[in-house]
């Protein structure tokens, strides 16, 4: 009877230990400030400074309409370009660039990343860097993966590259909310949290979508204006650069 319990015990305990593995995993390859994977640039503890982040673009349908917020205002921001979109929209990601704004790699096609064999991980990254390279000039020194999923070889692939991988702390839904209000108000309250410990907020917004090039993002575009107006005379907006 004892080593019948006992026995169910260890394999209880086999289950659990498997279950805690598993749990692990998806928490270090899924959570934005998990670094069970390898360091990833997230925020630096300078609670006065936001960083805007764009992802998913260049959509030519709202990246303009960002940028003209951002000029208006005197914002810099980082942009995460898909690669094949921004093949297909070379003069939006130059003027991107001369607007003075960073520009990071979002891979070529957006998929999951953690699943992706490692071939498959070196073409995506690689392909959208000499694309980025070829059309602006510069070398591309930032990569986010798309959906934040990565594991060991992700992060090795992108360092090998000559790139930082960069995650966030700050994003909401903002990809399926109807308003921009909604999408800034609960931005705002992320926001004061993390500022509120001590650190600064590298903040997600998406100008497209990795399901199609010209998504509608009318709300996150105007959330972005109304998150520069609520902090432009109590914070420095800058570029991840300024983190580096
Ligand atoms: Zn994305």
């Amino acid at each position: 009877m004892f080593s019948m319990v006992s026995a169910e015990f260890y394999r209880g305990l086999g289950g659990l230990a498997a279950l805690g593995f598993a749990a692990s995993y998806i928490y270090g390859s899924r959570s934005p400030g998990s670094q069970i994977f390898g360091p990833t640039l997230i925020a630096p503890p300078r609670p006065n400074e936001l960083a805007l982040t764009f992802d998913d673009g260049p959509n030519p349908a709202w990246t303009p309409y960002v940028l003209d917020i951002l000029a208006r205002r005197g914002v810099l921001a980082t942009f995460f370009l898909v690669g094949k979109y921004a093949e297909n929209e070379r003069a939006l990601v130059r003027r991107i660039v001369e607007s003075g704004h960073l520009i990071g790699n979002h891979s070529w096609s957006h998929p999951d990343l953690s699943l992706a064999s490692g071939d498959r991980v070196r073409n995506e990254l690689r392909q959208t860097s000499d694309t980025l390279e070829q059309i602006s000039g510069q070398p591309v020194r930032y990569f986010r993966p798309p959906f934040g999923a990565r594991r060991p070889v992700v992060l090795r692939v992108a360092r090998r590259l000559g790139m930082t991988a960069v995650l966030w702390n700050a994003m909401t839904n903002d990809w399926k909310e109807p308003s921009g209000e909604q999408i800034s108000q609960r931005l705002i309250d992320k926001i004061d949290g993390i500022n509120a410990c001590g650190t600064a907020a590298n903040i997600v917004l998406h100008d497209g979508s990795h399901a199609r090039q010209l998504a509608n993002r009318g709300p996150s575009t105007a959330a972005a204006g109304q998150i520069i107006e609520n902090y432009k005379s109590t914070h420095r907006f800058v570029t991840l650069e300024a983190w580096a």
